[in-house]
């Protein structure tokens, strides 16, 4: 790494895979960090670019990566760098803190976007009842017309679920489920992973999943078998241990996916394959 201050390289995995959300417009400063927001101003101050991201993460088997949109204009930038890049693919949605913004003509955009050839995931979307940024009611509105989105564009809804476990799914089970659906960093316990198993939905592990204090992640995802699992690193942010407080990207995706081995009992490669496979179940052929 050029800078002292970000994560050294993990051992790098034989066999590639990839990350399934992350930011690019935050980590490389498209869209300027507030004050507060510390793991992406050290991402940013490092000076860091989309080829520097993309080959940093190649170097260890990350060959691709899915950069998530959260309102119009970091929807249109993913689009438009996936354009770009051979192995960026993005998705686009408003952000359940952002739900006020889901006007009709927003949302429009969205769709128009969600139906290009790079763009695979509608996402993303979902619930937060941790920040009442935006009301319960606009939240839930968004969600649904996110759900109807992904629908008739046949690409894969990507959920962000903050203390709304319950909520999330009674609205997906009530609206009907796209026919994929991706839990982004997965945070709840062994019970709500069944019940993701028995509905068919993916279940995307990030860097939380390796803290010491989140053994209720570890037990998810012993129970999500390794055909409904994918990995992520919300990069710039939940770096995994030991990089706690620092800036997240592709390139730490090793560190989890072998603490998600271990917790299975598999060799990391072989986890990697089925991660693999997985993706273009997920998010179409690659
Ligand atoms: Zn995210």
């Amino acid at each position: 790494m050029t800078s002292p201050s970000l994560p050294a390289a993990p051992e790098p995995l034989a066999t590639e895979v990839f990350d399934s959300h992350c930011h690019l417009d935050i980590m490389v400063g498209e869209r300027k960090a507030s004050s507060g927001d510390q793991v992406a101003l050290a991402a940013q101050a490092s000076g860091t670019g989309v080829g520097k991201i993309l080959a940093e993460a190649r170097a260890v088997g990350v060959t691709r990566l899915v950069t998530i949109g959260y309102d119009l204009r970091s929807s249109q930038w993913g689009a438009r760098v996936a354009r770009e890049h051979d192995d960026v693919y993005a998705g686009v949605a408003i952000h359940p803190n952002e739900a006020h913004a889901a006007t009709p003509e927003t949302l429009a955009e969205i769709e128009r976007l969600a139906g290009e050839t790079r763009v695979r995931a509608v996402g993303e979307t979902g619930l937060d009842h941790f920040r009442d940024w935006a009301s319960h009611e606009d939240q839930e509105a968004s969600f649904r017309a996110h759900i109807e989105i992904a629908k008739r564009t046949g690409k894969a809804l990507v959920i962000h679920d903050r203390d709304a476990h319950d909520e999330v799914l009674r609205v997906l089970a009530d609206a009907g489920a796209p026919d994929v659906v991706v839990f982004h960093s997965y945070s709840g316990d062994a019970d709500m992973a069944r019940r993701c198993v028995d509905a068919g939905y993916f279940m995307s592990f990030s860097g939380p999943v390796t803290y010491k204090n989140a053994g209720y992640l570890r037990e998810a995802a012993q129970v999500a078998p390794p055909e409904l699992m994918l990995v992520e690193t919300d990069a710039p942010y939940l770096p995994p241990t030991p990089h706690r407080g620092k800036p997240n990207a592709p390139y730490l995706i090793p560190l989890t996916l072998r603490c998600l081995a271990e917790v299975k009992g598999m060799d990391a490669d072989e986890l990697a394959r089925v991660i693999n496979e997985n993706g273009e179940r997920v998010f179409g052929a690659w």
